[in-house]
């Protein structure tokens, strides 16, 4: 039995979905702002293929990002019809990669083990060094983003090339 919340589910993440992410991001950067997108899923037993990234209408700011309510609402509404869950949160920083008070606070994904990953420098890095760059948090309790270690994430995710 498969669950969204189970800290051994492996996340199959294609190439694509990590390129597309990093390409809003710099379009994102190039005014100075930062940007989230989603990454949904499929679940199945002990894994979830992620699709591609939904990139959420959103506002955003040199040092903030928002998704409005009603959007947050159509999302939710539209996975669930699509039989998908969200288990990856993932957006962007100007400069170094971390979660913020705000991060913690305004986190779109509220399940226990849910991801958030940050990414530094308006995603300017070689994708091939997603790994060394980007930052990944879970949720561990209720307002408790943990910084997961390089051994978690490497058992967590698995990332291919190819189209989602
Ligand atoms: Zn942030």
């Amino acid at each position: 039995m498969s669950d969204l919340s189970s800290q051994s589910l492996v996340f199959h993440v294609p190439r694509q979905t990590v390129d597309q992410s990093l390409q809003f991001f710099k379009q994102q950067g190039e005014r100075g702002h930062e940007g989230v997108a989603l990454w949904p899923g499929k679940l199945l037993a002990e894994v979830c293929e992620i699709g591609p990234a939904v990139i959420p209408r959103q506002i955003t700011g040199p040092r903030m990002y928002q998704i409005p309510a009603d959007e947050s609402f159509r999302i939710i509404k539209s996975t669930a019809k699509q039989n998908l869950v969200i288990p990856i949160q993932i957006h962007s920083h100007p400069a170094s990669a971390y979660h913020s008070e705000a991060d913690d606070e305004y986190a779109f994904l509220q399940h226990l083990n849910a991801i958030s990953i940050v990414v530094p420098c308006f995603g300017h890095f070689d994708p091939d060094e997603f790994l060394e760059h980007a930052v990944f948090y879970r949720l561990r309790g209720p307002d408790l983003w943990e910084l997961m270690a390089l051994s978690e994430i490497k058992r967590c995710f698995a990332f291919s090339e190819g189209t989602p």
